[in-house]
This record gives structure tokens, C-alpha cells and sequence, in this order.
């Protein structure tokens, strides 16, 4: 039996009465399984005993000491126990006992005891309030798990818990791994890993467990990936798949009418990368599987376009696409730019998001069920439960990892069952937080990958300038010159409103507090701006406002946006040609780069102004050094994953694809690596029809 399947009810396990069983259930934990697979987030190493005197050199110490006496503080009812305590190099310290006054009696003068806890000098003395404590021969000295928790349940309740259902359970559990890979690859019986995660006897077994569990979940992950890839395209992921075929010749051979029309009305040229993505995705739209592949491009490397071009090979064969965007605002932006340049050349468009209401959207439906609509662009509304298409044959995905596999796979289904079509839709998603090359294989091994790398001709790379706060008068007067020569700027202020920039629990006595982007577009407009038209716009504005804003920005009414980070994704405004960022060590390498990547859309040289605050850490001056020094954001990806190591790229960790419980893609590369070749070579040696979702 595997852990998961262990049904037998939680309640079955000494230890867990009514009392227990709520919290338990609060945390998900119904069965004795999910006790068994509860796993500690960290140990506590007590093997390691140090002197008192060495209370500073760790959070928390375990020391084996003697109660000296005791005393009481305090009046009525907030009277509190004190226990003194002395260890062997002589060192004393005091135990205040909140709400522990029976550890009076517990340990009399002279008990021997082992003393588990932060402790911190105050009044002269060496005191702690936040300790464990037990008779010394009790305690051997253990590995101890330390467990997510919910109120109504305490880390020592949970540790019994879990230790019963071990005693009474654990007998028999068979491993996720096919035996041979178990063998193979040195992991352990599933009972032996599951104790050595909640009893390990050291802290280098709880960590060896902690591995085999990963591998155990990477494993499973890269074999579903490589079914997938069979079940799709009859063949397992190879590493050619994670870069384009970059035939840019060939492909002005096969572009289809309309591709061609739109492209004769464009006034500029393809650039090789968008020509060599489009010859992928014409490849695999006439080719004899369902596309899947995903679209790395920089900011503003046109991959709108490559959507666009690959919406018209699919809408002459008589399918529909869905375009689907993350947010309002960038969805009615490519609709805008889809009306430019889809509906000249005879395609039939609709806008779809939670905001369009009743008539208007009975309508679109019903036109979308007909067929009548051949490209409908929108939010997750698009794949919301009342949407049917007649037959859709593409659906696009912009900035892909904002969405979940789930909402992907929602539109994806849409597809499926339609009138005419037995395979799923051609799927394309794009995205620009580029994935590390290194990791693409395994991460995203059931997809193709196209890289555009190269930007359209006539970009003037962004120059990126650095500024203390202190010093941002000097950059309002840069900015203030380039709107008086007619062009616009973005300031972008990590919170909305003072409510948040309130509670900045960093800032230190004495260190201003965050400028907030409301008050900040008030400032800019009274006095910093006062000719030029500044307005606010924040994800809590009202959309159709929002709508108003972007628009006028657009069309360069308004010269200054003021916002937070909503701006990041997508927008496109090529007369904008400042971007200042107010306390940039709040935001992250890839959304510095997004921002950023606002700018230097048009002919005009453009700027980046990253005003920092504070002290900075070594990692906060890593990153804006490096956003200083480098444009490329595949560069910038690789950097992150130096700087930043384990867990923190963007591109994995947010992308939904794939939500793990103890792997970490980053931080367990290596695993990950063994276990997509253990998982592939499974795959290999089964007979076709074996191929199913589990090894
Ligand atoms: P992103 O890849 O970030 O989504 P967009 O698709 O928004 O970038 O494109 C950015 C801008 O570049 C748009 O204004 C678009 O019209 C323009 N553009 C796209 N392709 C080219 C090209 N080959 N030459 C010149 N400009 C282009
Ligand atoms: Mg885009």
C-alpha cells in the first residue's frame, strides 16, 4: 500500500481525541496517511550540547544544567515562576515560566536537567522565556521534527502524534518508485524514509530522507512529463526541443495568405528570431500533432506579433483562437492591436472578460458557440464555465507564467469534444521571465521551445543609472526635460496607499518610511510636474478607469504614470522614455527587468532610474549591480539563479506548472537531473500502450 492510500482515520491514532482532530483537520489531515506524510519543515539538532556561555552563537541551544532555586515575580494573577539554573563551566541564567507554574515541583533544586531554547541577555543576566525543558537522563540528546502548525494544536502534541502513528502504522508502505529505480538509485524502503524524516537519529539521516522523498517527487514529475510528450507527439522530450529550428529562411517559403498580408501591411520587417518562431509554429500547425510550445522572448521582442501571425494560420483552416491575457489592461491592449491589424484583413474579433455583461455577452457567446467570432482575446474569463466554442484550434497564453496548469488545461479542454475535433488545441504560451537553459529540459520537457533573442532594429538599449535616496531631485530634473521635449515617464512605488507604507515592519527608528504611490502622485503633480499632466493608476482602481488612464497615456494626454508594480506586464507605450523606480531593493531581479523593459520602445534613448533606500544587503546591491550592468534578461535570469541559488526564479517557482511539496526545481537541479533520466529510461524500455500518468 502506498502512503497516500493509508485511509484508516486519524481519529484511530493514540493521542488524537476530538480535541486534536479539529486542527488536524484544519491542516488537511484526515487519515493516518496524511499524519505519516506530514512532513517536519525543519529538525532541531539537540545532539549538539554547548555551554550557557555560548547562547549567542545560535538561534536556539541545548545545554544539560542544574536548577539552583527557584523564585516568583510579579503580583495576583500574573505572578510567574523563575527557575535558576547553573551548567558545568558555572554559568547561571534564569528561566522565566510563563504559565508553567508547575515546574516548581517538576524540578526541585538540584534536578539534572536538559534545557532546549533561544536565550538572550537582559538585565545583566542570561535569561530565556521561549525554552523546553526535561530531566536530563529523559533526554539522549535528539534529532527533533519541527512541524507546520495550526492554533489549537502545540509542537509537542504533534510530535507524539505523528510518533504513534509511526509505532502502530508504519509497517509494509510501499515505495512510489518501480523497484529497480528504487534500487538503482540508493533510495531507501518507503517505512525506513518516513521514521528517518520524524525520528531521525541525526541530522545527516533527516536530511538523507528529506533527498529520497525528493527524488521520489521529481521522479514522478519528470515520468509524467515524458508521457505526456509520448502521448502528444509519439516521442519522449530531446534536447533539441528547448530551441528553435531557427529556419528563418525557409519560413518566408511557407507562410500562408494571410500571414503574408499582414506582414506586406506591416511598416517593418520580421526580425529573424519572430521569422524562425513562425516557422516552428507553421511546422507544427501542419504538422500531425497538437502544438505545445512555449515562447521565451525578452520584453518587447514583438512575440504579440508571432501570436498574431500564428492566430491567421489557424483561423484559415477554419479554427477559432483564444488569446488569453492576465490582467484587463494588457488584454484590451492586444485587442486594440488586434483591431489594427487582424480586422483589416477580414478576421472576426471579440473582447471577452468578467466585465463584459449581459446583452453584449449573451451575444459573444452564442457567436463564439457558431463559429461567428474566429478570434476572441480576453481574461480568464475566457475558459470560465459558460464560454463554448464551436471549434478551437489554438489557444494563446500571454506572460504563461501568471496562470496555473489548471487554468491552462481549463482552456486547453475547451477544445476537446468541440464539433469536429478529436485532439486537443494547438497551445501556445508565451512568456518573458526566461527560463535558464540548464533547466528548460526538465521543467518544461513536454513543450517546445522557440527563443526569440534578438530585438526588432532601431532599439537603443535602455541606460540604467543608479540613485540614493537623497539624491532623486537631480533625476526629477532629467525627467523633467525629457517631458518638456514631449516625451512621457512612469514612476513605479512598491506600495499603494500610506495604510501599507505604515506598517513597513523594517524600517528603523530614524529611516524614513516607503513612499507610496499615492502620495507620491500627489507630491509629483503639486510640485515636481506642475506643467505636465500626472495621473495614478493601481490594481485598485476601477477598471474602467484604469481603462481611461492607460488610454490616455497611450495616446500622451497624460505624461506621467504614477503606479505600482501593475505596470510590469505587457504594457506598451513607445513614446515613454523614463522609468523611474522608487526603492528599488524592494522588488525583485525579474521585475526590475520587467519594468524596465517598459521603456525603449520607441527611436528615442530611454532611461532607467533605480532610486534605492537604506542600507542595502549584499544581495539587494548584487541585483541592482547587476540590472546596471546587463539589458539581456537571459543573462539576467542566469545571474538570478546565481545570485539568488536555491528556489527564487520567477520563472519556475511562480509558473504554477508544476507544484511540488519538498522538491525545489532550483535548488535540487542535480536531483531533478537523475531523476529525468531514471524516469525517461523507465519510458523508453515500456511497450507503447503502457504509457499511462504513473510509472
Ligand atoms: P513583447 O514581446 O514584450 O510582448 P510586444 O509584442 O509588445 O513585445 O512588442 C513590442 C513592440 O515592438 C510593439 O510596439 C510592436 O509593434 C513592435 N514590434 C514587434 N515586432 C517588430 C519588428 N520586427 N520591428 C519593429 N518593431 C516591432
Ligand atoms: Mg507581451
Amino acid at each position: 500500500m502506498k502512503l497516500a492510500e493509508i485511509a484508516v482515520p486519524a481519529t484511530r491514532v493514540r493521542g488524537v481525541g476530538p480535541a486534536t482532530a479539529k486542527p488536524l483537520a484544519t491542516l488537511g489531515i484526515l487519515t493516518v496517511g496524511d499524519i505519516l506524510a506530514w512532513w517536519p519543515r525543519d529538525w532541531e539538532d539537540r545532539t549538539v550540547r554547548l555551554p550557557l556561555s555560548a547562547f549567542e552563537s545560535r538561534s536556539k541551544i541545548s545545554v544539560v544544567a542544574t536548577v539552583t532555586g527557584a523564585d516568583w515575580f510579579g503580583y495576583g494573577r500574573m505572578r510567574t515562576l523563575k527557575l535558576f539554573i547553573r551548567d558545568d563551566e558555572g554559568t547561571v541564567a534564569e528561566l522565566a515560566c510563563f504559565n508553567r507554574p508547575f515546574l516548581e515541583r517538576q524540578f526541585p533544586e538540584g534536578s539534572r536537567v536538559s534545557v532546549y531554547g533561544s536565550f538572550r541577555r537582559a538585565y545583566g543576566a542570561i535569561q530565556s522565556s521561549a525554552f523546553e525543558i526535561e530531566l536530563a537522563d529523559d533526554s539522549a540528546g535528539k534529532v527533533l521534527p519541527v512541524y507546520p502548525l495550526c492554533a489549537g494544536i502545540s509542537q509537542a502534541q504533534m510530535r507524539k502524534i505523528v510518533s504513534n502513528a509511526i509505532d502502530e502504522y508504519c509497517r509494509g508502505i510501499d515505495s512510489e518508485l518501480p523497484e529497480p529505480v528504487r534500487l538503482a538509485n540508493g533510495i531507501p524502503e518507503k517505512g525506513d524514509i518516513v521514521k528517518m524524516m520524524h525520528r531521525p537519529e541525526s541530522l545527516a539521516d533527516a536530511r538523507a530522507a528529506r533527498e529520497a522523498l525528493v527524488f521520489e517527487e521529481l521522479f514522478l514529475f519528470e515520468y509524467a512529463i515524458g508521457a505526456r510528450s509520448l502521448a502528444r507527439r509519439g516521442r519522449l522530450p530531446a534536447p533539441e526541443d528547448a530551441g528553435s529550428r531557427r529556419d528563418s529562411a525557409g519560413a518566408a517559403h511557407q507562410l500562408s495568405p494571410l500571414q503574408r498580408r499582414l506582414i506586406e501591411r506591416l511598416p517593418f520587417k520580421l526580425t529573424e528570431d519572430q521569422l524562425a518562431t513562425l516557422s516552428d509554429i507553421n511546422g507544427d500547425i501542419s504538422g500531425p500533432y497538437p502544438m505545445a510550445r512555449l515562447l521565451q522572448g525578452d520584453v518587447g521582442s514583438g512575440k504579440t506579433l508571432v501570436a498574431f501571425l500564428a492566430a491567421l494560420a489557424v483561423v484559415e483552416r477554419g479554427g477559432q483562437v483564444a488569446m488569453l491575457a492576465p490582467t484587463e489592461l494588457l488584454a484590451r491592449q492586444h485587442a486594440e492591436n488586434a483591431a489594427r491589424m487582424l480586422e483589416p484583413i477580414g478576421v472576426n474579433l471579440a473582447f471577452l472578460t468578467g466585465n463584459v455583461k449581459a446583452a453584449g455577452r449573451a451575444r459573444l457567446l452564442s457567436e463564439l458557440a457558431s463559429g461567428g467570432i474566429d478570434v476572441v482575446i480576453g481574461t480568464h474569463a475566457l475558459f470560465s464555465s459558460g464560454v463554448s466554442y464551436r471549434n478551437l484550434a489554438l489557444a494563446v497564453i500571454d506572460e504563461q507564467h501568471r496562470f496555473g496548469v489548471l487554468q491552462r488545461s481549463a482552456l486547453q479542454e475547451k477544445g476537446v469534444g468541440g464539433e469536429s475535433r478529436e485532439r486537443p488545441p494547438h497551445l501556445l504560451m508565451m512568456s518573458a521571465t526566461p527560463i535558464p537553459r540548464t533547466l528548460a529540459l526538465s521543467v518544461f520537457g513536454d513543450l517546445d521551445v522557440s527563443v526569440i533573442r534578438t530585438m526588432p532594429p532601431g532599439r537603443k538599449p535602455v541606460k540604467t543609472h543608479l540613485s540614493r535616496a537623497g539624491n532623486e531631485a537631480k533625476v526629477y530634473d532629467f525627467v523633467r526635460r525629457e517631458l518638456d521635449a514631449g516625451h512621457q515617464a512612469y514612476f513605479v512605488y512598491p506600495v499603494i496607499g500610506e495604510d501599507e507604507a505604515g506598517y513597513d515592519s523594517e524600517a528603523r527608528p530614524g529611516e524614513s518610511s516607503l513612499k507610496s504611490a499615492t502620495e507620491m502622485a500627489e507630491r509629483l503633480t503639486a510640485s515636481v510636474f506642475p506643467g505636465h499632466r500626472c495621473e495614478l493608476i493601481h490594481s485598485r482602481v476601477d477598471e474602467g478607469e484604469q481603462r481611461r488612464i492607460m488610454e490616455d497615456f497611450r495616446a500622451g494626454t497624460i505624461r506621467v504614470l504614477v503606479a505600482t508594480s501593475v505596470v510590469e506586464v505587457g504594457v506598451d507605450v513607445p513614446n515613454a522614455t523614463c522609468m523611474v523606480i522608487e526603492h528599488a531593493e524592494r522588488f525583485g531581479l525579474s521585475a526590475l527587468h520587467q519594468l524596465r523593459g517598459r521603456v525603449g520602445r520607441g527611436e528615442a534613448q530611454s532611461y532607467c532610474f533605480l532610486v534605492y533606500s537604506g542600507n542595502l544587503t549584499d544581495e539587494g546591491k548584487a541585483r541592482l549591480r547587476v540590472m546596471h550592468e546587463t539589458t539581456d534578461g537571459f543573462a539576467l535570469a542566469e545571474e538570478d539563479l546565481r545570485i539568488r541559488g536555491p528556489g527564487e526564479i520567477t520563472g519556475i517557482r511562480q509558473s504554477g506548472y508544476a507544484s511540488f511539496v519538498l522538491a525545489d526545481p532550483i535548488r535540487d537541479r542535480e536531483t531533478l537531473e537523475r531523476a529525468r533520466v531514471a524516469a525517461f529510461s523507465l519510458l523508453e524500455t515500456r511497450e507503447p500502450r503502457e504509457h499511462g500518468g504513473s510509472p
